[in-house]
């Protein structure tokens, strides 16, 4: 794929950046690798002072940064406004946060383990190569950035191809706050060129962000260097909804959930399992949130959500489609390509979908929802559960008892009881089966790329 600025509202490139050459990459690779001695001889208030300050620096760039976002891959001026503002208090939260999540621990009593001092302590690993993808392009590249440079790492990023005005800005914001020289650099280059990387001695670890593929190719080359790997693959994350829920929410939350981004988000609600009971009362509802929540420019106030990111996502959500109606799905609205410059998608709504239509499976990472009547709890769960993925799933209920069945019950990395799936920084977030391993944010998350070592001492 090209590294250029494609405008997605209008399918006009605005501009081409040519891949860093061997020399460059290497040069890149060896300021990281020097910078690791730099960063491993700072503090955590030193670090935490860079931190807040390029927390600050993105917050004054805030309305350049929104333009930049949504040129480059379509949201809503208000939702990247959002996403920057949420990026620069991730920053704030591990500046202040991250000495208490990697303070030293004495897990037993010295005496137990025939030692006179005993603790366990946490250092950097080094260099972690982050490769990550364009939907949110700059909080899903601080929430790895911030932790693992405040636990005294240093970073490269290698950015989806289609993001490179947002991943050059990223590759130059740490060093203008503060941080040593080396210590979060860019690299331009392209998806297999990242796999290859990973085989380089001064790469410590690595991360990955994106589709399952990519992070197969990811894992595959951290396994076979025996280097650690955290992958967050995305989801077809279940939205569950119970007789005793509050029902005009339930819809409105829903419908909100699966247009956010244009669809293009890895927890936003894409399979609907409806309790019969109030089925008839919650679609409606729901058909029409979808129906009244339209595409547009991203530059306008107002506007639903934006076009797709590419013309190859929109091509693939599409495909999916097109393939249920093949299969005779019912299409309530949506589901047609608009004509028209740019890569927009209507929101789509489903129903009598079944297992031998691609979508019953597969990820449609755009505003296309399947909608389920069940009959019992069971039924849902046991639906829910029928997913390769694993990433979160939303519950809505107003009795705590099937809460507490469904947060037990649903194989997800997460499940929210009356709101929609998130990302706090406080707490953990990550999948299980193909939506991948390890967690990002929280004391779990900083904790991944750390040599967690144990001090003992007769
Ligand atoms: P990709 O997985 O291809 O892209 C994500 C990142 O991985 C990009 O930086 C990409 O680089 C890189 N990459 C691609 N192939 C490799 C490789 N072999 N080795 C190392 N890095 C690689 O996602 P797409 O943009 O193509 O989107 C396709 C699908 O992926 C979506 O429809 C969705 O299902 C899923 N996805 C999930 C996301 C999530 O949040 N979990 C985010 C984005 C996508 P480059 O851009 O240069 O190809």
């Amino acid at each position: 794929m090209a590294i250029a600025t494609l405008n997605p509202t209008t399918g006009i490139v605005e501009r081409e950046f040519a891949p860093h050459t061997p020399d460059q990459i290497e040069l890149i690779l060896s300021r990281a690798s020097a910078a690791n001695a730099t960063m491993r001889s700072t503090t955590f208030a030193e670090r935490a002072g860079w931190m807040h300050r390029a927390a600050d620096l993105m917050d004054a760039d805030l309305d350049r940064l929104a333009a930049l976002a949504a040129t480059e891959m379509g949201k809503t001026i208000a939702t990247a406004k959002y996403e920057i503002g949420k990026s620069a208090n991730g920053m704030r939260h591990y500046a202040d946060n991250a000495e208490r999540y990697l303070a030293d621990e004495t897990p037993v009593e010295p005496s137990t383990v025939g030692a006179s001092r005993a603790r366990v302590v946490h250092q950097p690993l080094g260099t972690v190569l982050a490769v990550m993808p364009w939907n949110y392009p700059f909080w899903q590249v601080i929430r790895f950035a911030a932790p693992a440079l405040m636990a005294g790492n240093t970073g490269l990023l290698k950015h989806a191809s289609s993001v490179p005005q947002v991943a050059l800005y990223l590759g130059e914001l740490f060093e203008r706050a503060g941080f040593p020289t080396g210590a979060f650099q860019t690299l331009l280059i392209e998806g297999a060129a990242a796999s290859r990387l990973i085989d380089d001695r001064r790469i410590a670890a690595v991360t990955l962000t994106g589709s399952v593929g990519a992070g197969s190719a990811v894992a595959e080359a951290a396994g076979r260097n025996i280097k650690k790997s955290v992958l967050e693959l995305g989801g077809t994350d279940a939205f569950i909804v119970m007789p005793s829920a509050d029902v005009a929410r339930a819809a409105e939350f829903g419908a909100n959930s699966r247009t956010q981004n244009s669809g293009q988000s890895c927890i936003c609600a894409k399979r609907f399992y409806v309790h019969t009971d109030v089925y008839d009362e919650w679609f409606p509802l729901f058909l029409e949130k979808m129906r009244s929540t339209l595409p547009g420019d991203p530059f306008a106030d107002g506007t639903g959500f934006g076009p797709m990111a590419t013309e190859q996502v929109r091509a693939e959500a599409h495909e999916l489609v097109e393939d249920a109606k093949a299969h005779g799905v019912t299409v309530h609205t949506g589901g047609d390509l608009p004509a028209g410059p740019g890569w927009f998608y209507p929101a789509t709504v489903l129903t009598g979908v079944t297992p031998d239509m691609r979508i019953y499976r597969e990820e449609c990472f755009g505003p296309v929802a399947c909608v389920y009547r069940v009959e019992s709890l069971e039924e849902a769960v046991d639906l829910a559960n029928d997913s390769e993925f694993g990433l979160a799933a939303s519950v809505w209920t107003g009795d705590q008892a099937e809460i507490d069945a469904l947060q037990d019950s649903l194989q997800f990395g997460a499940v929210f009881a009356n709101g929609n799936s998130a990302s706090f920084f406080g707490m953990p977030f990550g999948g299980v089966k193909d939506s991948g391993y390890g967690r990002e944010l929280a004391g779990n998350g900083i904790r991944e790329f750390v040599n967690v070592k144990t001090l003992w001492q007769a």
